[in-house]
């Protein structure tokens, strides 16, 4: 499967860049450059915020049924093609078979099908004394996204911002574009007005910085790390324009001291496979387990059986679990992170730094257990690969809470425990945007985002369309 493309969407076509540039797609499995994309240029984001500037005067007036028409008529136009976007997940970022079916390819559907439920739940004007409040599309949206979900990351923007009337400027990773590709080339058989959809390949502090400080973009939606989100949110506040950041975060997964047995292994499976999705790359990942220390060995040991049947392999191979990291920077990333965890004196308990020896080839790293303790570097830092580490707290729930609340992130976390409402209740302190309870499953429709450096903003649901939303108030 090649992935090059030569053009780039803007205003309605398939035009050249401006620039000359091309940047390499690599696949992580082979680690063998599969395609090119056009290395976009500040002039590419300018006639895009042009082109996006002049969508919105017709987009913006067009009726909501319109729009969510448009959103499910997308959501079909993904659905006849979800099998080529696993196949581009799969290849260009190494996502696991089966997390690139139902998760990479699926999610992204939900987003869009989902838009026409979600616009019922939407407050789009109120009565407030002698006023009447409307919200309004807040206009041009500049979306900057990642590589680890990239479609769904995109999709997350895209359709609450097309359901609200707003226009778009996507830039998609640099490393997985393929994804990008694929939905533009849905959005332009679905036939939007020209201008409002546009996508932008190129390198973040191109493309990106020139999205975040271009005066026609009104909103930055950003998906990404906070060293990345800082430096959009700088551009942005010159402008100023809104800002709405999704970033990194280090989540903890607790387990409380009332488990024993059937729960406590129930948590133990459920933990790990938080931390594993992806593998390891995701930004919710439960990458933090804390553990009373009277069941730490128990827990531990089963760590270690378990982190063995994580099969790496073939990200095409239906029986993979853990197929390669993204790059060869972010595997020697993850691996540099495992050896200054051990130096600084973690416990390794399955896993390690070393490239596996049945898989010489792709960027993998094993999936890694470590006991370390609370306010280390490797129980505070964002590390982006399989590798989780288990934290023993004494002192019961006020100090499990102090250490999953350690950390200037709050993107993510779970708690378990057999008594329910008390794991509820230890939920309800964390200062994180998502817990789950008892392995509460992910909602594709529940609002998403963080506290404290994991970012700010919400998307998915109703809120996740305010979000592109701006308010008016009529005096009557
Ligand atoms: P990244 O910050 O390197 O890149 C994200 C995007 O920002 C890319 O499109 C990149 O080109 C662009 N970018 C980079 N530098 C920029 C700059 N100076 N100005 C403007 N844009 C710039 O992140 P990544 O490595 O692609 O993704 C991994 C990170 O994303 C992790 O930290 C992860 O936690 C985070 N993430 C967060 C969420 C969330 O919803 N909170 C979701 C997925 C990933």
């Amino acid at each position: 499967m090649t992935s090059t493309r030569d053009r780039i969407y803007v205003d309605g076509g398939w035009v050249a860049s401006t620039g000359t540039g091309t940047l390499p797609v690599t696949n992580p499995f082979t680690e063998e450059v599969i395609g090119t994309v056009p290395e976009g240029t500040a002039e590419d984001v300018d006639r895009a915020a042009q082109a996006a500037g002049r969508g919105f005067e017709e987009w913006s007036q067009t009726s909501l049924s319109d729009r969510v028409k448009a959103c499910t008529h997308i959501a079909e136009g993904l659905q006849a093609r979800q099998q080529e976007i696993a196949l581009s997940a799969a290849t260009e970022m190494g996502a696991p078979w089966q997390i690139a079916v139902m998760v990479q390819a699926g999610l992204p559907l939900i987003s869009f099908a989902s838009m026409e439920d979600l616009v019922h739940d939407v407050e789009w004007e109120r009565q407030s004394g002698n006023s009447l409040v409307v919200r309004q599309p807040v206009g041009v949206v500049g979306a900057i996204t990642p590589w680890n979900y990239p479609l769904h990351q995109i999709a997350a923007k895209v359709a609450p911002a097309l359901v609200a009337g707003c226009s778009v400027v996507v830039k998609p990773s640099e490393l997985v574009p393929g994804v990008a590709y694929i939905l533009a080339e849905v959005i332009d058989s679905v036939g939007l007005p020209p201008g409002v959809f546009n996508l932008v390949p190129g390198v973040g502090p191109v493309v990106g910085e020139a999205i975040a400080s271009h005066p026609l973009v009104d909103m930055v939606s950003f998906t990404g790390s906070t060293r990345a989100g800082r430096r959009v949110a700088e551009l942005a506040a010159a402008g100023p324009k809104r800002t709405s950041l999704e970033l990194g975060g280090k989540s903890a997964s607790i387990l409380l001291d009332d488990l024993s047995g059937e729960t406590l292994a129930n948590a133990i499976v459920g933990s790990l496979t938080g931390c594993l999705i992806n593998s390891g790359q995701t930004c919710s990942a439960l990458t933090r387990l804390l553990v009373p220390r009277a069941v730490l060995d128990e827990v531990v040991g089963n760590l270690e059986v378990f982190a063995q049947f994580a099969t790496m392999g073939d990200p095409l191979d239906p029986a993979t679990q853990q197929g390669p990291l993204v790059s060869k920077l972010q595997q020697e990333r993850v691996r540099g992170y495992i050896t200054a965890a051990i130096a600084e004196g973690a416990t390794l308990v399955a896993g390690g730094p070393e490239q596996p020896d049945h898989l010489p080839r792709g960027f993998f790293v094993t999936p890694t257990v470590l006991v370390a303790s609370a306010g280390s570097v490797i129980e505070q830092e964002e590390v982006f690969g399989p590798v989780l580490t288990v934290v023993p707290y004494d002192g019961g729930d006020e100090a499990a809470i102090r250490i999953a609340n350690g950390t200037p992130y709050g993107l993510s976390g779970a708690v378990w425990g057999a008594d329910r409402d008390r794991a509820l209740q230890v939920a309800r302190r964390l200062r994180t945007g998502q817990v789950g309870v008892n392995g509460g499953a992910f909602n594709p429709t529940a609002p998403f985002g963080g506290f404290g450096q994991s970012g700010y903003g919400r998307e998915l649901g109703p809120l996740g369309i305010e979000e592109f939303t701006a308010i008016t108030s009529i005096q009557l």
